[in-house]
């Protein structure tokens, strides 16, 4: 027998990829199978960014880059920060990433460890847990309700921090809810944080770009009193539709920064080169691409939204934020999962089961509404006549 380390069997995995997986061997026996379930824009890449990509393979951006990211890139997140955000970040806290989760990983690596606690919203990204167990930090989960329209609350935050606490992550808009944290809330909770000095916090802003009914993101960086602690989360995975080209960026304070240059140069040198430089190509250029792909996703989840509160048993909050909508289906009589099984074996739907995202997301199922809304609707009606079926 091999002797490993025991923290290699807590990691956690990501369920949307095994159901992927599902769907794909499904899809592949000729099964008509429609994907509501990983989170992912179903839009390429905009052909600006990738025309910048083999121009820099073209003109021989061939070799490793520094660890932290080529200046151009660096420099054009500082810009782009300021222009959405009006807040100063120095090109030199800001770290090119191999996508939005190595930002997590390093981060809960650098703060989690046995005797600590780190807490995560549940329901949420199901890879803050799975890190934490990883460290052997305590894991404690910080509620998202959908009374609160699946925002945090900073009041039942701020009663969780205890000296233990040394990290708060925070996502907002989020995954898997679509909820929104408003900007009143978000100033709350900062305000109690200030009690918490030692309390790092990470803002998970992946999605900053897709936010709906004229609300604006709130981006932490704004809030001089935690910038010396706070870890911004970002990336062009989803505003750009570039999740394969792993591709993101951190603000890191104080020495994170040189813990977080020193983890890349052990791990992975370097981001892409040319991946770099499409990076580039996206935040200088036109975002127009990005407008539309967001008005779509609105329009998309206008006709989610309602069509989920017309089937038997099912409820759904308006979604705020993001690409999902995370319905209430416990009228239903169904555990989330086994609907989400069945759903997929019976009428080729593919869904996630809310307890993939956490204890509270039991009575849920996420969907992803990247996907065009013809197929939308179509998975509505065959999940529309399956529930009335079951009745
Ligand atoms: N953070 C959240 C909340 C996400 O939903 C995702 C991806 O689904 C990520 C981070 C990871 O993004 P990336 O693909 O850039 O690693």
């Amino acid at each position: 027998m091999l002797k490993t380390v025991a923290a290699f069997d807590r990691i956690g995995e990501e369920n949307a990829f095994a159901v992927l997986a599902r769907a794909n061997a499904l899809a592949a026996q000729g099964r008509d199978v429609i994907s509501l379930g990983i989170g992912q824009p179903d839009f390429r890449t905009p052909d600006f960014i990738v025309e910048a990509a083999i121009k820099a393979l073209r003109d021989g951006h061939h070799g490793y880059t520094a660890a932290n990211g080529i200046p151009a890139l660096r420099e054009a997140v500082a810009a782009d920060l300021h222009k959405r955000f009006k807040v100063e970040v120095s090109p030199d806290s800001v770290m090119i990433m191999p996508g939005g989760k190595p930002t997590m990983f390093m981060s809960i690596l650098m703060l989690g460890e046995p005797g600590a606690e780190i807490m995560y919203p549940d329901p949420g990204f199901p890879i803050y847990r799975s890190m934490i167990e990883f460290t052997g930090a305590t894991p404690v989960p910080v509620p998202i309700r959908e009374e609160n329209g699946f925002a945090f609350s900073a009041e039942e935050t701020l009663k969780l921090i205890t000296p233990k606490t040394r990290l708060l992550i925070i996502n907002s808009p989020a995954n898997p809810t679509g909820g929104v944290t408003p900007k009143s809330e978000i100033d709350k909770l900062v305000a109690g944080l200030e009690k918490w000095p030692d309390v790092a916090v990470m803002s998970d802003e992946i999605y900053d770009h897709m936010v709906y009914d004229g609300e604006k993101h709130v981006c932490l960086l704004s809030y001089p009193s935690i910038r010396d602690r706070l870890i911004l989360l970002n990336g062009w995975s989803k505003t750009y539709a570039m999740t394969g080209w792993r591709l993101g960026y951190a603000v890191w304070p104080g020495k994170l920064y040189d813990y977080a240059r020193k983890l890349s140069v052990n791990l992975h040198s370097c981001v892409n080169a040319s991946a770099q430089y499409a990076g580039l190509a996206a935040l200088t250029g036109p975002q127009d691409e990005v407008d539309k792909m967001v008005a779509e996703f609105d329009r998309r989840r206008k006709v989610v939204v309602e069509g989920l509160n017309k089937l038997p048993g099912v409820s759904c909050v308006v979604p705020k934020g993001a690409f999902y909508a995370f319905p209430n289906i416990k009228a239903t009589g169904w555990k989330a999962k086994e609907l989400a099984n069945t759903l997929l074996n019976e009428t080729g739907v593919v869904t996630i089961g809310g307890p993939d995202f956490g204890i509270l997301g039991e009575g849920y199922l996420r969907l992803s509404y990247a996907n065009s809304t013809e197929n939308i609707l179509k998975a509505l009606g065959r999940m529309g006549d399956f529930l009335a079926s079951r009745k």
